[in-house]
């Protein structure tokens, strides 16, 4: 089967999954081949829910009348479906990179640009080899504007997934201390992040430039076309304020105020509102997409629970996002405590990383610090350094947090969400 072949055959299909618990009508599937995974038995059931074709990678298991199709790798045949699919659409492509604020300035993004247009978008964090093709695949005629977030935790990683997505308009959030391990140091993930500079400058495309960041600044000097934000003198330039930790923008006068929390988020907000208004749509549209937009997905997201404000942002941690949510917790009014969970991925850094966070909260003086991971435990020599969220749960089924405010904030795997109905 090759893709001229199938292409006919996608352009039917109402979606590609590779989840066969979501198979629907008329969908395609790719097996993919799993440790626990019978591939005949998934393929044969795929069909039978209603699935339109099935992609296996076993010889044994093709059958062509019921449209069960071999390929030599399966991960290779939908990406280069996806590369089909991509050459044959016009509409204009977003990639976003960065190091930390890529999700929530994708949602951003399309919360700004749907007040005028049919995006499509990155569904959730679905952002590495698979994702990135499964959501060029999900651009269908009807849309009108494509956001694609590309994760990477290694070096020629964005490179690649701007070869699948050819990107005409690319943002990268910020360049920080993640995946350190694996891109080498900062200076790696600054070589690795501009892929997506490289790709849009050798194909004369346009860069979104926060003017504020020294970085980007100097990775696009003299270069052309550019969409610049962040100064007097930029294309579009935004005032910040606050309102009741709220993040807000003012653009000629006019305020919007967003349901996020944290300075950085002035950021995410000024790329999302440059890019509305240079697709023509009106800051007060713009400033009606912030207003509504409700992160939900635990990520700077700010709950009120039994008189507490609590700030959950147990999605993931890095030492730069963990710097920057720190700074901004310790505005609140009132007793802070901070649940802070180990920051994973940082190879021969972690131990003077996570000694440099456990430093910044004592100096900047939270009124109580509890740490999860040992990571921090190797570190913090407290009662209050538990080894994982089943220790803390123990602690505070008999301890409850005398704070007004509470802080939550660790990488994804230490899954800090566990204890919030604890806290
Ligand atoms: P992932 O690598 O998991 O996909 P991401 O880049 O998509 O992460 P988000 O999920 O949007 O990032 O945000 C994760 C956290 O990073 C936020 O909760 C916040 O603490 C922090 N953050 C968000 N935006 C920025 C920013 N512009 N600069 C620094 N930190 C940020
Ligand atoms: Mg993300």
């Amino acid at each position: 089967m090759n893709i001229e072949q199938f292409y006919p055959l996608f352009l039917q299909a109402n979606k590609v999954t590779i989840d066969s618990r979501k198979i629907a009508q008329n969908d395609i599937f790719f097996a993919f081949s799993g440790e626990n995974f019978n591939a005949a038995t998934l393929a044969e059931k795929a069909i039978i829910d209603g699935a339109l074709a099935v992609i296996v990678e076993q010889p044994e298991y093709e059958n062509k009348d019921k449209n069960i199709f071999c390929v030599s790798s399966t991960l290779e045949f939908l990406q280069q479906l996806a590369v089909y699919h991509r050459n044959r659409l016009t509409i204009p492509f977003i990639g976003l990179t960065g190091s930390n604020g890529k999700t929530t300035t994708k949602e951003l993004i399309h919360a700004v640009l749907s007040e005028k247009f049919n995006v499509q978008y990155t569904f959730g964090n679905l952002n590495n080899h698979i994702g990135v093709p499964l959501t060029i695949l999900s651009v269908r005629p009807e849309h009108e504007i494509a956001v694609i977030e590309m994760g990477a935790n290694h070096q020629k990683e964005i490179e690649f997934l701007c070869t699948l997505s050819r990107p005409d308009f690319g943002y990268i959030t910020n360049f920080g201390k993640a995946h350190l391990e694996g891109f080498g140091g900062f200076e790696g993930v600054i070589k690795g992040k501009s892929e997506l500079y490289d790709y849009l400058k050798n194909n004369n495309k346009t860069i979104i430039v926060n003017e504020n960041d020294p970085i980007q600044v100097e990775k696009t000097a003299n270069y052309q076309p550019v969409i610049t934000f962040g100064k007097e003198g930029s294309d579009y330039n935004f005032e910040s304020f606050t309102d009741e930790h709220f993040v807000g923008l003012a653009y000629q006068g006019t305020r919007a105020v967003s349901k996020l929390t944290g300075e950085y988020n002035f950021t995410n907000l000024c790329a999302a509102a440059s890019l509305g208004l240079y697709f023509d749509i009106s800051f007060e549209k713009i400033k009606h997409a912030i207003e509504q937009y409700v992160p939900t997905n635990m990520r700077s997201q700010v709950v009120k629970k039994e008189g507490k404000t609590m700030v959950l942002d147990t999605y993931n941690a890095n030492p730069s996002s963990m710097a920057a949510s720190l700074k901004n917790f310790i505005t609140f009014e009132g007793r802070k405590t901070i649940i802070i969970g180990d920051m994973l991925e940082l190879g021969s850094e972690s131990g003077k990383e996570h000694q440099d966070i456990l430093k910044l909260a004592q100096e900047l003086g939270f009124d109580e610090i509890i740490t999860v991971g040992k990571h921090f435990k190797a570190v913090h020599h407290s009662d209050l350094a538990f080894e994982d969220t089943m220790a803390l749960t123990e602690y505070l089924k008999l301890n409850s947090i005398q704070s007004d405010n509470i802080l939550l904030k660790g990488s994804r795997g230490v899954a800090l969400e566990k204890v919030i109905e604890f806290v």
